[in-house]
């Protein structure tokens, strides 16, 4: 071997001892950004590998009866090397003590409602929330004998009345709501939860912890699909329920276990290097909905826009509740002319645009949500909730704005 190579190989080898020593940061805790790329990631032991490796292997070799899961895996639906790095570090963001992932969102809340809830109880649920939440509670859960009602978070009142004493056991909220950005103040819902007895699960999709957190207030359960800004890019489907105590996070594995209800090791390993960009994506994606919302509010032929960062009706919320001064890439619309006109505009945009489900990617993305994501819920309770056929929702992509608005403008010009 070359003496050049020789040395810089010992070089690296002596770097990565010092690497892989524990507590390489210092004093202070690192701020979100440095905690998407790095927290809860450690260079590979064997080799220094920068990446969390891929164990894609279903079960784990033992080395004695009685050395039985002393490496601390047994078999994947159980627990898996590569899922349980993705899972320590949704923890660590959203400041939980634990958290599982999932296959989707959707069974993310399929845990949280079958750890929770049994026959005879009462679960309080927003009557705004992605349509796939609302069908699970009424065509799944009711049948089992379990009451739900559904109302308006943005009043605590109501929340506090729908309660009853000794039967409710969990409330389920949302916020930003999906599709109407309806905010929820989660202290005073927390303090309701606590008052009755009952557990708080809140679902931040639409917010991502770069901007809600809903532990830092005390919240139980924090709930995500992370189908949407934790992937980013259009890949993979999946979900987290992350617990804020060890009591909690034991049902909710057990439930897990049983269910089967797993993430497939390869969508961790993407998700986990998905998400390391997830605060470079929401400021941008922040930045355009803003410019966006602010140009639509000056289209004439556009009745109401809706953005928390812009006009919002509960724009107190959202400057308490939305951290590092953004509001999300998500926003919504209306034209003159209603739904015949909101419907043309939607079969009318070009690209960058695209016309279809999923939100908070890197593509800009429009939904027609009364006949898309919110088909599943009831028509009388989706106009209940404001969710008209014209109603356009908009997940603002990296793009660059202004070639989204031209293409905006020119799909106005069409209706
Ligand atoms: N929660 C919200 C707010 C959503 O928008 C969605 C999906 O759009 C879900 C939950 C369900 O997630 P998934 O599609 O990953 O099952």
């Amino acid at each position: 071997m070359l003496p050049a190579l020789r040395s810089s190989r010992r070089s690296f080898v002596h770097s990565s001892r010092i690497l892989y020593k524990a507590g390489t940061w210092g004093p202070g805790k690192p701020n979100i950004d440095t905690e998407l790329v790095h927290a809860c990631i450690e260079p590979e032991e064997k080799t220094g590998a920068i990446l969390t490796p891929l164990y894609q292997s279903t079960t784990f070799v033992q080395e004695s009866v009685e050395k039985y899961l002393e490496k601390g895996y047994s078999y994947s639906r159980t627990n898996n090397p590569t899922v349980k790095v993705l899972e320590d570090k949704v923890a660590k963001i959203e400041g939980g003590v634990g958290a599982v992932v999932t296959g989707t969102g959707m069974a993310a809340t399929t845990i949280v409602m079958s750890t929770f809830l049994k026959t005879g109880d009462h679960c309080v649920i927003t009557d705004c929330s992605y349509g796939g939440t609302n069908r699970l509670a009424r065509v799944q859960f009711m049948k089992y004998g379990i009451d739900f009602s559904f109302v308006d978070f943005r009043n605590p009142k109501a929340v506090k009345e729908a309660c009853i004493p000794g039967k409710t056991k969990l409330i389920f909220s949302e916020t930003p709501t999906n599709p109407t950005l309806c905010l929820v103040d989660l202290e005073k819902i927390q303090k309701i939860a606590e008052e009755v007895g009952a557990i708080h699960c809140c679902d931040t999709t639409f917010a991502t912890p770069y901007m809600v957190k809903p532990q830092d207030y005390g919240v139980d359960l924090t709930m995500q699909s992370l189908t949407k800004f934790y992937d980013g890019h259009n890949i993979g489907t999946g979900g987290a329920v992350v617990a804020k105590t060890q009591e909690q996070m034991d049902q909710i594995k057990l439930c897990q276990n049983m269910h089967g209800n797993i993430m497939a090791p390869q969508v961790a390993f993407n998700i986990l290097q998905t998400m390391k960009t997830m605060h470079l994506r929401v400021r941008r994606q922040s930045e355009s909905a803003t410019t966006i919302a602010q140009w639509l509010d000056k289209h004439p032929k556009v009745t109401s826009v809706c953005y928390p960062g812009t006009k919002h009706p509960q724009k107190e919320l959202a400057d308490k509740y939305h951290a590092n001064g953004i509001h999300g890439g998500m926003l919504h619309f209306e034209l003159e002319g209603g739904a015949p006109a909101g419907i043309k505009l939607m079969n009318a945009i070009e690209r960058p645009w695209s016309l279809c489900e999923n939100l908070g990617a890197c593509e800009s993305i429009i939904t027609a949500c009364a006949v898309m994501t919110h088909a599943n819920m009831e028509a009388a309770d989706r106009l209940k909730v404001g969710i008209t056929d014209g109603f356009i929702r908009v997940s603002c992509g990296i793009e660059d704005v202004e070639d989204l608005i031209k293409s905006l403008e020119r799909a106005l010009e069409k209706v």
